[in-house]
């Protein structure tokens, strides 16, 4: 059987050739193998040199000083690390604990932290986004309570694409001297980020996204006397005491390899493919009863999600086989409830279950985009016909 057209990049990407490569040069006796905290051979030595390069590769991709990037195992523990770990420095002061502002439609990387806080017994504000997805400096300034010390907004939404402007909401943020985390997942090595101009304290990003291996991750800390962090990981007193554990030569170089490549091949990538996502949305935007979810204005290149109209949402994806997509979020599948994201910017559940995610990304080609819009088309169709 031939395989689906891969539409799924916001899920995760392949590893770019260049970066599988690099990485197979860290695991055998003839690489570089060692254990990067070994002070007493040249093995260990050369691990660490690696390790470092691959820590300044990741710090130039968002303009951080590479003393501010601590390693994680993806963006998923880097959320956990930066509301965690400040949520608890915080409370070592405050013991009546204190109030968090995060968006409705973060990804659950942020929003089941923060539900276990709340649990802890910190008080938890979840924004609405508008109707196209975007977080708004009003909403933000509404919430905002004497005992706020920490919010979290994504920059870019995994399911809609949509960009939030993180420069004036931090700004909001730091002129109360609140700190602001941003889940940088689906945006880093996509549009050019620059922590300093952002002002936020901490960012959260994941190499899977960007051509890099998954399981490998980091969280930039911004270096600040205001920013502490308690540590969740305790072992060796790695990363400055702020993540233990024995770090992983492979998956880091694999991730500053990839920060590099995203780096250089941004502003083309982005154009090429946007120039796609927009030949694939207006293919199929006059077919009957479609609509598109999200901003089409502030938008990331790679993304399209799609209401097609009353159409059964499984019935759909079930005919779409020559298509690997998502319906609503990847993390949702396994379950046929709609996503709370959708749901969020006003669709009804029918419309959310009737929702596409389309994903596109550095390998995908003319050709593939134009199977897609001949796929869709004729399944629409039978569908309607049905
Ligand atoms: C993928 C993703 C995550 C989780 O990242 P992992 O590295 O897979 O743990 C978190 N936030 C967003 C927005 C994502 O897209």
């Amino acid at each position: 059987m031939r395989k689906p057209v891969y539409l799924d990049y916001a899920a995760t990407t392949p590893v770019a050739p260049e970066v599988a490569t690099r990485m197979a040069q860290c695991l055998t006796l003839e690489g570089n193998f060692a254990n990067p905290a070994s002070r007493s051979h040249v093995y260990g030595w050369q691990a660490e040199e690696l390790v470092e390069e691959a820590r300044a590769q990741v710090a130039q991709l968002i303009n951080a000083d590479p003393r501010e990037i601590v390693w994680t195992s993806g963006a998923t523990e880097a959320n956990n690390l930066a509301l965690k770990g400040i949520a608890e420095s915080y409370r070592a002061a405050h013991p009546q604990g204190g109030h968090i502002v995060v968006s409705a439609i973060e990804h659950k990387a942020v929003l089941d932290p923060v539900a276990w806080l709340e649990h802890q017994g910190f008080s938890v504000t979840r924004l609405v986004p508008t109707p196209e997805g975007i977080v708004t400096g009003d909403a933000l300034t509404a919430a905002l309570r004497a005992d706020t010390f920490l919010v979290s907004i994504m920059q870019v939404n995994n399911e809609l694409g949509c960009i939030n402007d993180i420069q004036s909401l931090a700004a909001i943020c730091n002129a109360r001297d609140i700190l602001f985390h941003c889940d940088a997942a689906q945006s880093a090595g996509k549009i050019a980020i620059d922590v300093r101009a952002l002002n936020v304290d901490l960012l959260s990003l994941s190499a899977h996204k960007f051509y890099g291996p998954k399981g490998v991750g980091a969280l930039y800390v911004k270096r600040a006397a205001n920013v502490k962090l308690s540590a969740q990981i305790h072992g060796g007193g790695h990363e400055r005491g702020m993540r233990s554990g024995t770090l992983a030569t492979h998956q880091l170089v694999g991730m500053g390899e990839a920060a590099k490549l995203a780096q250089a091949h941004l502003v083309a990538d982005a154009e090429r493919i946007n120039a796609l996502r927009d030949h694939l949305w207006q293919a199929i935007a006059s077919l009957p009863g479609v609509t598109r979810n999200g901003s089409s204005s502030a938008c990331v290149s790679g993304i399209l999600n799609v209401a097609f109209g009353n159409a059964d949402g499984e019935m759909l994806l079930l005919s779409l086989r020559e298509l690997a997509i998502s319906s609503g979020s990847a993390c949702n599948s396994a379950s046929m409830s709609p996503s709370y994201v959708l749901k969020a910017i006003g669709l009804s559940d029918a419309a959310a279950q009737a929702s596409l995610r389309f994903s596109i990304g550095r390998y995908t080609t003319a050709e593939e985009i134009e199977f897609a819009i001949e796929h869709l088309r004729s399944v629409i169709s039978k569908l309607q016909k049905a």
